[in-house]
């Protein structure tokens, strides 16, 4: 891969492959996927505009500038792109890579550094992340709660006031890291992530009920994924992340390991582009990936049988479930095997709701754009709940709803299968 020598930016062995890159024969096929493109609708903000300036750095033909870099960070890595082209252009693991090529030329050191150690050593760490989560669960119950977000709304510090909006308001206290119960069936391991357990328990003990009704016998596993850290140019932290996860995972060698989070899942069953191709680490990542399935693979619709929920709900693609996992009909399914419930399908339920793990934060005028698109084509169905399945949209959803004062439930998937057998 060259660099051009003047470039003050050089090129780092992370850099996306000659041969991916390659593969894209500008077609524009992938052109009306792309959330940042319907949104500004400039080249540059395409899959097809931000491969052509990768080519062109890679070729020493343009400096990596900050100005190039931005256009790779407005990238939401939805990988609509991806399912789009025809061509087979692994623009997921183009754009992790891009990610990290252009980490040292984006925003101020300090913002970068700041970031950085927020992912590595609160994300990142358990304990940290524990405590932490702690003081978050303390604020979301705080009775001065809705007063300083009057306050945050006040001085303008709409980042703040939207962060606040998403917070649930009762979140559950995190679960812990458990053997399988003994006894017949199969072993799911269920890994608990970071933000999710922190902040939504809830979902988890609704999948755990849900896994158990269809004949699993659940085991949970501590530890973050480490996508967060990918999306964010560390490869270097997602790595220690995945480690460390695969060896948990490793001691339960018979186990199916279901995530209930899509962007979970889809790190996971990819962890192998994390490693060197013939080394030691590279084998345990397949090994692990291989028995990687999202919830909605595992448990069988005939689980819903007697079941009853009378509610009308809309089901919002995540990404990383429609796109990265290609998995679209089994949630769906799962929905429908429900007497009662009524499924209402929306124009771009599988476009990105801008939430796309920190890009809220990072990108707030295109987030706030692609959630805006998102509640014009939910309030057309008029519904009671938005379903989805990864907590960053779930936490999106919730700020959506909480903002415009919408009389409209967020649930996941796990949490309406589990009401709905409750009621057999
Ligand atoms: S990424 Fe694929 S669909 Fe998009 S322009 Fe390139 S070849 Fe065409
Ligand atoms: S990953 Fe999503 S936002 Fe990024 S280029 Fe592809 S379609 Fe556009």
């Amino acid at each position: 891969m060259g660099s051009d020598s003047s470039s003050p930016w050089p090129t780092p062995a992370f850099a996306p492959l000659e041969e991916d890159l390659a593969r894209c024969v500008h077609c524009g096929l992938c052109l009306p996927s792309c959330p940042t493109y319907l949104v500004t609708a400039k080249e540059a903000e395409s899959p097809r505009g931000r491969i052509a300036l990768a080519r062109a750095v890679a070729a020493g033909e343009l400096p990596l500038t900050a100005a190039v870099a931005a256009h790779w960070e407005r990238c939401l890595e939805c990988r609509a792109c991806e399912a789009a082209c025809p061509s087979g252009v692994p623009y997921g693991r183009i754009i992790e890579r891009l990610r990290a090529q252009g980490s040292p030329a984006r925003g101020s050191r300090l913002r970068r550094a700041l970031r950085r150690a927020t992912l590595r050593h609160v994300v990142g760490r358990p304990r940290v992340l524990r405590l932490a989560g702690r003081l978050l669960r303390a604020y979301a119950r705080a009775p001065l709660r809705p007063a300083l977000r009057l306050a945050a709304r006040a001085v303008r510090a709409h980042r703040l006031a939207r962060l606040d909006a998403q917070l649930p308001d009762r979140p559950a206290e995190p679960l812990r890291p458990r053997p399988a119960p003994p006894g017949a069936g199969p072993v799911a391991i269920l890994p608990l992530g970071c933000v999710m357990n922190e902040l939504l328990a809830d979902v988890h003990l609704a999948a755990i009920r849900v896994l158990e009704a269809a004949g699993w016998r659940v085991a949970t596993v501590e530890g973050c994924c480490g996508a967060l850290h990918l999306h964010d140019g560390d490869p270097e932290a997602a790595r220690r992340l995945a480690r460390a996860l695969i060896g948990r995972c490793e001691r339960e060698p018979d186990a199916v390991i279901v995530l209930d989070s899509a962007g979970c899942g889809a790190a996971m069953k990819e962890y192998p582009h994390l490693f060197q191709p013939g080394t030691r680490w590279y084998s345990r990542a397949q090994a692990v990936a291989a028995r990687v399935r999202d919830f909605s693979e595992v448990v069988p619709p005939e689980t819903l049988a007697g079941s009853t929920l009378r509610l009308r709900a809309t089901y919002q693609d995540p990404c990383h479930l429609a796109h990265a996992q290609r998995i679209r009909e089994q949630p769906r399914r799962l929905l429908q095997a429900i007497a009662g419930l009524q499924l209402a399908e929306t124009a771009g339920a599988d476009i990105c709701c801008g939430a796309a793990g920190i890009y809220g934060l990072l990108q707030p005028e295109l987030s706030s754009e692609l959630i805006s698109r998102k509640e014009r084509a939910v309030a057309g169905a008029a519904v009671e709940a938005i379903v989805t399945a990864n907590p960053g949209c779930h936490l999106q959803f919730l700020g959506m709803v909480r903002e415009r004062g919408l009389r409209t439930e967020v649930l996941h998937l796990a949490e309406v299968l589990d009401r709905a057998l409750a009621n057999r």
